[in-house]
């Protein structure tokens, strides 16, 4: 049986004109029901840890989520993936991202993303550059972002009508053209009109706004920058924007606030784990199977 490459799935995918779920599991017993809910719908999804998930939550890190992930795996139907390592983190302090991208590789993470959307252009492609050019030497495919996805930082944030309207950290098409270019990133991630659920104190536990998304800006950036793009903040975007977005270049969509919350609430309620897990597992199942309609796309995008 050969096995295809994170990169080849998400080529696939792009070319069948859908989107590979990336779940986050800031959590470490997450992650069992997330694969569960995956292979049971006979779909793919990347399992996602971002930095943040460790500092802010209870991942621990590359390697314990490695471990997890060794337990429950289905390679047909699951690969892990390196989320959010920012440059600058939501804090705005300066973050050293050369060793967590080699404990993520030594870990054996297929996929890696760095994340200088807090930089001005110039110096986003030199931080990405190298993480690109290291991510590549061992055969793993990098993301980067442009443009500002909103939502993680730990000050007040604007208002989500006044964001889209002003049009304020969208990516520009002719910078995303560039950056792909000067930094060789394979996937893009980009910001129009994607907001992250919030994660600060006092916020996190608050419904996420419904976000829509910039559908023409999305398909001139596809057009300028021929790689697959990726949707972070993919919890409350407008169920039907999600699914014209597949068919204009976006071919991961991340998902984290929707099964945090759920394992959040259930945990808070029931203080059991296991019925925390019962209900990670059950909104897994509802954003393949209902929200992103990627049930049954196994066999599409990962033809071993
Ligand atoms: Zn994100």
């Amino acid at each position: 049986m050969t096995v295809n490459t994170v990169g080849a799935i998400i080529q696939n995918a792009q070319s069948h004109g859908i989107a590979i779920p990336a779940f986050n599991i800031p959590y470490l017993p997450m992650m069992e029901p997330v694969v569960k809910a995956v292979v049971d719908l006979d779909s793919f999804a990347l399992i996602a840890v971002a930095r943040l998930e460790w500092t802010k939550f209870e991942a621990i890190g590359p390697s314990a989520v490695a471990e997890t992930f060794e337990r429950c795996k289905q390679l047909s139907h699951v690969r892990l993936h390196l989320d959010h390592v920012p440059v600058i983190d939501e804090d705005n302090l300066r973050v050293d991202t050369r060793p967590i991208f080699e404990e993520a590789i030594r870990a054996g993470f297929e996929s890696l993303m760095v994340d200088g959307s807090r930089l001005p252009l110039d110096e986003n492609i030199q931080a990405v550059r190298p993480m690109v050019e290291l991510g590549h030497a061992h055969g793993k495919p990098v993301e980067a972002e442009l443009g500002a996805v909103f939502g993680h930082e730990s000050g007040p944030m604007p208002s989500y009508e006044e964001l889209y309207a002003s049009g304020k950290g969208f990516t520009d098409i002719a910078e995303a053209a560039r950056f792909v270019q000067e930094t060789g990133c394979d996937w893009l991630s980009v910001a129009i009109g994607n907001v992250h659920g919030a994660i600060a104190a006092g916020r996190k536990d608050m419904k996420k706004v419904e976000a829509r998304l910039n559908l023409e800006r999305l398909a001139e950036i596809h057009q300028a920058t021929g790689v697959p793009l990726v949707l972070h903040g993919g919890s409350g975007i407008q169920a039907d924007n999600i699914r014209q977005a597949m068919k204009f270049g976006i071919a991961k969509i991340n998902i984290g606030t929707e099964i945090r919350q759920a394992y959040e609430v259930a945990l808070k309620a029931s203080g059991s784990v296991v019925q925390a897990q019962q209900a990670t597992y059950e909104r897994t199942h509802w954003v393949i199977a209902e929200f992103l309609q990627v049930a049954g796309i196994r066999a599409k995008v990962n033809r071993a």
